[in-house]
């Protein structure tokens, strides 16, 4: 098989289980710009990265090739990063606004954006203590508000990752995922807004499709 026909065959063994609402972004870390290509080719148009360099570089040699492209920024994001992300070619999403501190310069340097951006606020569902996101409800709501009042910032939903060290893999996913689903109600409910979610990764993407996540971010199982 050649590399094009196992993308092909990878891709449509996934899209036949994504249910309406629910979309695929490749998280191309580490992956070749080749890699990237072969994948737009066959129609795909998301692409997740989460080191701004990196993200920078691949998106700049397939400005002209990939015209179509949509960049995702899924990675932890710096504030001394944020006026280089703005400057990338299609940059379509933000998945990783961690907190009040990132929203705030967000915000800031939005002038630098030719055109609007996904937001999603990243929520650490698992507790665990190397992962980033709103802890709480009342700054989650803050940040929200704050992105609510920008021309730019588009408040697209919710973001969090299912507990990593855990016996009970499976269970702590569906809890998280549970968890994100909650809280994303909740917001909606007091703010008026509707909301995506952003979950699920290569391991539970599955029991992510079971919680309606709006975008699943797989990497791994597309490329091996
Ligand atoms: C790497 C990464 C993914 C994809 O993980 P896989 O296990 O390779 O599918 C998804 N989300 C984030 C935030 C990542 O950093």
């Amino acid at each position: 098989m050649t590399q094009k026909e196992l993308f092909a065959k990878k891709l449509s063994e996934i899209k036949a289980q994504l249910p309406e609402g629910s979309s695929l972004l490749v998280v191309s870390k580490t992956r070749s710009v080749e890699e990237i290509k072969t994948y737009y080719e066959l129609g795909l148009r998301d692409f997740g990265e989460n080191r701004v360099q990196e993200l920078s570089d691949k998106a700049q040699a397939l400005q002209d090739e990939c015209p179509e492209i949509r960049w995702h920024m899924i990675g932890h994001l710096q504030t001394n990063k944020v006026n280089a992300l703005f400057k990338i070619p299609h940059l379509y999403a933000i998945h990783s606004v961690h907190d009040l501190n990132l929203v705030q310069k967000l915000l800031k340097s939005q002038d630098l954006l030719d055109h609007s951006l996904q937001i999603f606020l990243q929520f650490n569902t698992s507790k665990e203590e190397e992962k980033s996101g709103f802890e709480d409800y009342a700054d989650l709501s803050a940040a929200a508000e704050l992105l609510l009042s920008s021309p730019k910032l588009n408040l697209a939903g919710l973001m969090t990752m299912g507990t990593l060290r855990t016996e009970n893999f499976e269970g702590e996913a569906a809890r998280c995922f549970q968890e994100l689903n909650k809280v994303k109600e909740k917001l909606q409910d007091n703010l008026q807004v509707n909301l995506k979610t952003s979950m699920g990764m290569s391991q539970d993407y599955k029991i992510a499709l079971q919680e309606k996540s709006g975008w699943v971010r797989l990497g791994t199982m597309m490329f091996v």
